[in-house]
C-alpha cells in the first residue's frame, strides 16, 4: 500500500495517510479512543502526549484530506465553523478580509457579529466579478476568502485569476470547498493558499459527522494552524475522525453520482412549464457555464431553482416524499430545502433580495438515488402546484 508519487485520485483517496496497524495489521485505521498515552520513561515516548494535541486516528484523515486537495498539511476540527474559526486567527486587529457575498450563513454570522468586535474588517462583494474585488482591497486587506460554486445561487469564482489578483496585493487566497468537493475541484492546483472544508458534506458523505479541516501550503500557515490547533483545542474526536477517513474512500464514486443526478435534476427542472428558473452551473444558460467546464469536474449535486412564489415553493416542499426536506448538503439522500426561511433566514431580507434568494427559491442537495426515482418524486410534487 505505498503510494507511487504519481497515484492517481481514486488511489489517493484510498491509500493517503493510512498505514496498516503498526500494533495488529488492521488494514483500517483504529478508532484511537484514548486521552493520554503511557511515557516508557521520564521524557521518551513515542510521539503522541496528550489527546488534543496529537491522536493517530485524526492525524492519518489530516494527512489523507491534505493529499486529496493537494496541499502539505491539513488540520481537522470539530465543526466546518470551527474550522473557519481557526483561519481567521491568521488575522490581527485592523486586517481587513474581502468574502464572497453570498458566502455561507453561518461564515457571515462568524465574520460579521463575532470577529468584528476584534476590530476586524470585512468587505461583502460579488467575487464572481474580480474588478469588484480588486477595488475592495485595502492596504489592511490580508485575505480573500471565497466559495465557488456559491450557496444557493451557484455563482462561480475564477480561481486562478482569484489567486492572481490576490497574491499582487499580498492577500492570501482561502477558498471553502464545501459545496464542490475537492472531486470537482481542487484550488489548491489554482493557487490558493488554504481551503477549508465542512467534512460534515461531501467529505464524510453520509449524514452522520460534523467536522471541518483546513488544508494549507504555506509554511507559516502550517505551524500558525498546528498551534492554533492545540491552543485553542477544537479538534475533531477520534470517532469523527474515522467517519471521515471513512467517507474519503468512496468520494470519487458517490461524486460521480452526485454530478450526474444534479445534471439530470437541473435539466428536468429546465424543462419543467412550473419552474421559472434553475441556477446549475452544468447548464449552457448558466452565465458562468464555460468557467465551470475548465475549473471543476462535472458540476456537482447542488442546485436551486425558483417557483415564483413562497406559496409555490410551499407546495413542493410539503409534497415530495423521496426528498427529504432537510438543511445540509453532501449526503449520499437527496435533500431539498428553502434557503429563505431555513439556511438564510438569518441574513437581512434586502440582502436575500439582492442576492436573488426570493421566496420562490428551492435548494437540492442531489444525493445517489436512482434517478428515476428522484425525477417522479419531484414531477408528482411540482403537480400540485
Ligand atoms: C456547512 C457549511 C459550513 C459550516 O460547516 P459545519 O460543519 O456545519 O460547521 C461552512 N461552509 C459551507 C460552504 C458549508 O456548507
Amino acid at each position: 500500500m505505498k503510494l507511487t508519487p504519481h497515484a492517481r485520485f481514486s488511489t489517493i483517496c484510498l491509500h493517503a495517510g493510512q498505514e496498516p496497524d503498526p500494533a495488529t495489521g488492521a488494514i483500517i485505521t483504529p478508532i484511537y479512543q484514548t486521552s493520554t498515552y503511557v511515557q516508557e520513561e521520564l521524557g521518551k515516548h513515542k510521539g503522541y502526549e496528550y489527546g488534543r494535541t496529537q491522536n493517530p486516528t485524526r492525524m492519518a484523515v489530516e494527512r489523507n484530506i491534505a493529499a486529496i486537495e493537494g496541499g502539505k498539511a491539513g488540520f481537522a476540527f470539530a465543526s466546518g465553523m470551527a474550522a473557519i474559526g481557526a483561519i481567521a486567527t491568521l488575522l490581527k486587529a485592523g486586517d481587513h478580509v474581502v468574502v464572497s457575498d453570498n458566502t455561507y450563513g453561518g461564515t457571515f454570522r462568524l465574520f460579521d457579529k463575532v470577529l468584528t468586535r476584534s476590530q476586524l474588517s470585512f468587505s461583502y462583494v460579488d467575487t464572481s466579478k474580480l474588478d469588484l474585488v480588486e477595488r475592495a482591497i485595502t492596504p489592511a486587506t490580508r485575505m480573500l476568502f471565497v466559495e465557488t460554486p456559491s450557496n444557493p445561487m451557484m455563482t462561480l469564482t475564477d480561481l486562478r485569476a482569484a489567486a492572481d489578483l490576490a497574491h499582487r496585493h499580498n492577500v492570501r487566497l482561502v477558498v471553502d470547498n464545501t459545496f464542490a468537493s475537492p472531486y470537482i475541484q481542487r484550488p489548491i492546483e489554482f493557487g490558493a493558499d488554504i481551503v477549508t472544508h465542512s467534512t460534515t458534506k461531501y467529505l464524510n458523505g453520509h449524514s452522520d459527522s460534523i467536522g471541518g479541516i483546513v488544508i494549507a501550503v504555506r509554511d507559516d500557515d502550517i505551524e500558525w494552524l498546528k498551534f492554533i490547533q492545540n491552543a485553542a483545542g477544537a479538534i475533531l474526536g477520534p470517532f469523527d475522525s474515522w467517519l471521515v477517513l471513512r467517507g474519503t474512500k468512496t468520494l470519487p464514486l458517490r461524486m460521480i453520482q452526485h454530478n450526474a443526478n444534479g445534471l439530470a435534476l437541473a435539466q428536468f427542472l429546465a424543462a419543467h412549464p412550473k419552474v421559472r428558473h434553475v441556477n446549475y452551473p452544468g447548464l449552457p444558460s448558466h452565465p458562468q457555464h464555460d468557467l465551470a467546464k475548465r475549473q471543476m469536474r462535472g458540476f456537482g449535486g447542488m442546485l436551486s431553482f425558483d417557483l415564483g412564489s413562497l406559496e409555490a415553493a410551499r407546495r413542493v416542499l410539503n409534497s415530495v416524499r423521496l426528498h427529504a426536506l432537510a438543511e445540509s448538503l453532501g449526503g449520499v439522500e437527496t435533500l431539498i430545502s428553502h434557503p429563505a426561511t431555513m439556511t438564510h433566514a438569518s441574513v437581512p431580507a434586502a440582502h436575500r433580495a439582492a442576492l436573488g434568494i426570493t421566496d420562490g427559491l428551492v435548494r437540492i442537495s442531489a444525493g445517489i438515488e436512482d434517478i428515476d426515482d428522484l425525477r417522479e418524486d419531484l414531477a408528482q410534487a411540482l403537480d400540485k402546484v
